[in-house]
């Protein structure tokens, strides 16, 4: 079940007209826009009644296009050149990469892999800061006509009548966020009602997790729970740091410390300059040990002699965190409906093998662009008109990379050693594994109750509880939120929804020890002592939501599923520049 902040009721709320509206303005809503606006610039030279580029809209929760993107980023330019050939002489590309390793990390040592595998060879892709990218392809978007909205979510998905399966229901459009609530919902002086954006196709392009994704899944059941969406959350830093040490374009990725053999993740270093490099550490988001804090585990990896030679001396600039989708082609929701289609990492375009997935959205984009122009030119926005854009991905490259690694995540349910064996078999299989494709559960039903994980031990010490920081090479969480430049108004509701709070005070401190405290990355939940000894234990949930960096890990990896992230008043959140 998911619960929503209610939009205010009995309010008149501006309503628009719309023939399309993209909701993000990320790598894969960017792609789609420009892609619509080339292939309708391109009918309009032939005709005598041209299509309008006036109605379509590119919805943005950010200030500023790109602000809320956060990736390593490497990016393969396999769809950027399908979309704007010779991209690469204006876009903002930081170096191309030149140089590969992969090391597995214990406690104490570094042991460099003899080749590097096939998946993780990155020759000819490019180190980027995805919010850079990202706005310049915003640029490309207004310069088309195509208007882009910045700093306004989508809010809520709009419906006609009450459809609650994938055939009867109909999308019609999206009502953006109110703007001006006070912390009790209540309008204050700048109160601006949000707007009911009546829109012929709606295309959902949020990235992990997204808000109006949640609910249309939800609502329609568009996710098989045999092939629940798993994920993992990065966490990253950028270091200034003395030159000599990583080349531009040099790309290490490790696997194990302080992880063990029973979690998935790794890390990664990108050469951007001789000066400036992208680090982070990525944890699957289906560990066991609710003690488990990702912010903590990418502190212990800087503290490693692999990261420390790197990292000591130089500066932290930069900081955030985001979470993606692992699980792949398995894992893909239906991605159309009637009115409807669905996009880059909300609908599980990613390549886990290769730690990649830009050029997954992008292409995703492109061929749901191709979908929407052929419905605005046609009038025919069902599901069976927008099943050509599912037509197209299954004849496209994304599905000749994605199927044969479709069993890759899976293979690492149940630890390193039987992940890395599975990968060996699937490589022998083109993909298949012995007997049917794997199944997988949400990542949240995988973590364990206190009673069952026993005391920390020494091998859990670096990737438990909350990391407190040298202040040089490693930062406590409110330190490293300070340089993402996150900023929310107080004065408005919570963005993050908890269904009972009772819970979380009662059985989530007897049951899981409160797991929100270690896996959000900007230290927003905290059991403090209770006001007014109402909460059971004496202790109840304080949720400082202005650190929020929009990770969406609590909506992940509440094991009971009572969290739901929504979007706080436009504009508010990290500002990812350069990042
Ligand atoms: Fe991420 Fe949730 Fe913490 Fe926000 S509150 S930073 S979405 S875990």
């Amino acid at each position: 079940m998911i619960h929503f902040r209610k939009p205010i009721e009995g309010i008149e709320r501006p309503q628009m007209e719309a023939d399309v509206v993209i909701i993000g303005g990320g790598p894969a809503g960017m792609a789609c826009a420009l892609r619509l606006a080339q292939l309708i610039d391109a009918h309009n030279a032939g005709v005598d009644e041209p299509l309008s580029k006036e109605n379509i809209y590119v919805l943005e929760k950010s200030r500023e296009v790109g602000q809320h993107c956060l990736s390593g980023a490497l990016l393969d330019p396999r769809a950027m050149r399908e979309l704007l050939p010779g991209f690469e002489k204006e876009a903002p590309l930081d170096a191309e990469v030149t140089k590969e390793s992969v090391w597995y990390l214990t406690s104490k040592g570094q042991h460099k892999f003899p080749v590097v595998p096939p998946p993780l060879r990155d020759h000819g892709n490019y180190v980027i800061s995805l919010s850079k990218f990202v706005k310049w392809m915003g640029q490309k978007v207004e310069e088309t006509g195509i208007t882009i909205f910045t700093g306004f979510a989508g809010s809520e998905l709009l419906f006609e009548g009450d459809g609650s399966d994938v055939e009867s229901a109909r999308v019609t459009g999206v009502l953006t966020d109110d703007k001006g609530l006070d912390k009790d919902g209540q309008p204050k002086g700048n109160f601006e009602p949000g707007y009911e954006l009546r829109s012929k196709i709606t295309i959902l392009a949020e990235g992990t997790r997204g808000n109006c994704a949640k609910q249309l899944i939800t609502r329609l059941g568009l996710e098989d729970p045999e092939h629940a969406q798993t994920y993992g959350v990065g966490i990253k830093e950028l270091w200034e740091i003395p030159a000599g040490r990583v080349a531009k374009g040099e790309v290490m990725y490790t696997l194990g410390y302080p992880l063990t053999t029973r979690e998935y993740g790794g890390a990664w270093v990108y050469g951007i300059s001789d000066t400036l490099v992208s680090v982070g550490y990525v944890t699957g988001l289906d560990y066991q040990d609710p003690r488990t804090d990702p912010h903590h585990v990418f502190q212990s990896f800087k503290e490693h002699r692999f990261a420390r030679r790197i990292l000591e001396g130089g500066k932290m600039v930069r900081y955030g965190a985001k979470s993606l989708p692992y699980g792949g082609w398995l894992t893909m929701p239906r991605i159309y409906g009637n009115g409807w289609m669905m996009l880059g990492d909300s609908a599980s375009f990613l390549n886990s093998q290769r730690l990649k997935g830009i050029h997954l959205a992008i292409k995703s984009g492109m061929l749901a662009a191709e979908a929407a122009f052929d419905a605005m030119v046609s009038g025919d926005r069902s599901s069976d008109a927008l099943s050509e854009y599912k037509a197209a991905v299954d004849r496209s490259w994304i599905r000749q990379e994605l199927w044969p690694v479709r069993n890759f995540h899976q293979g690492f349910e149940h630890g390193l050693l039987e992940g890395v064996v599975s990968a060996g078999v699937q490589q022998l299989m083109r993909g298949g594994i012995l007997g049917p494709d794997a199944k997988n559960q949400a990542g949240y039903t995988r973590m364990h109750q206190v009673d069952a994980t026993g005391p920390v031990d020494l091998n859990r010490e670096q990737m438990t509880g909350n990391a407190r920081g040298d202040g040089k090479l490693t930062f406590d969480r409110l330190t490293d939120v300070f340089h993402s430049g996150t900023r929310h108004d107080e004065d408005q509701p919570t963005h993050l929804v908890i269904e009972d709070l009772n819970i979380c005070a009662g059985r989530c401190t007897r049951e899981y020890g409160n797991p929100c405290q270690y896996f959000c990355p900007a230290a927003v939940y905290e059991m403090v002592e209770a006001q007014g000894g109402s909460a059971s234990q004496g202790r109840e949930l304080k949720i400082n939501f202005t650190n929020c960096v929009h990770c969406k890990t609590c909506d992940i990896m509440d094991p009971y599923q009572i969290i739901t992230w929504v979007p706080p008043e436009g504009g508010g959140g990290p500002n990812y520049d350069g990042m």
